[in-house]
């Protein structure tokens, strides 16, 4: 499968506010929820 996620276990979306749908992109650079827009980059 190419299509890599790693999901954060038990992050709280600060947007939509559910558990669990919280996952880092493959380049790991940045997170972002499954359920609605947000995207966020990692701080170092
Ligand atoms: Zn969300």
């Amino acid at each position: 499968m190419n299509d890599f996620r790693r999901f954060v276990a038990g992050a709280i979306c600060p947007n939509c506010k559910k558990k669990d749908t919280i996952a880092l992109s493959a380049d790991d650079k940045r997170i972002f929820c499954v359920s609605c827009d947000f995207e966020e980059y990692k701080s170092e």
